[in-house]
């Protein structure tokens, strides 16, 4: 008899997932869509839905409520900040909501979403939109599979629902 597949570092793993917050807005779903894929062990998905889908099998479906600490971390009113117009180039459009990423001289990358534009401001903020959110999670588990050895180079998986590149 096969053993049937748990989920355990280094699987790629394809879940349907809806993504509600404590207000009952739906932040997040893969319903009507592809499942989304994501390599276990990697950080690719928030750490308290990852512990909870340890050990899972094909076909588990299960709710987790997930605190802020270990989904997008506390929301800290330092991390607002309030940039100049000038900071940025002259032709890049600017948004509420939009998100980049800045490199510094070490060349660690850190994501940076905009709160807000003025005319001469932009406020960013260093915390991702859910911190602070407690996350309520409704899962399935679709598919469980070995990662071939390239997605494990990368660190996230190729193909349906993962990287298309
Ligand atoms: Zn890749």
């Amino acid at each position: 008899m096969a053993d049937t597949p748990t989920i355990a570092d280094d699987k790629v793993v394809s879940i349907h997932y809806s993504l509600t917050l404590e207000n009952g807005q739906v932040a997040s779903s893969s319903k009507g869509g592809e499942p989304m894929a994501y390599l276990h062990g990697h950080q690719n998905i928030v750490p308290g839905l990852e512990t909870a889908l340890e050990g899972g099998k094909v076909g588990d479906k299960f709710k987790v409520q997930v605190a802020p600490k270990d989904g997008y971390g506390e929301a800290r009113p330092e991390a607002v900040q309030q940039v100049p117009r000038e900071a940025f180039p002259d032709d890049m459009e600017l948004a509420a909501g939009m998100s980049f990423v800045t490199k510094d001289e070490t060349g660690e990358v850190t994501p940076v979403w905009v709160v807000s534009v003025a005319d001469d401001a932009i406020t960013i903020t260093l915390d991702h939109p859910l911190a602070g959110e407690t996350l309520n999670f409704a899962v399935e588990v679709i598919e469980i599979r070995d990662a071939a050895e390239e997605e494990l180079q990368h660190g996230h998986p190729h193909g349906p629902g993962g990287h298309d590149h």
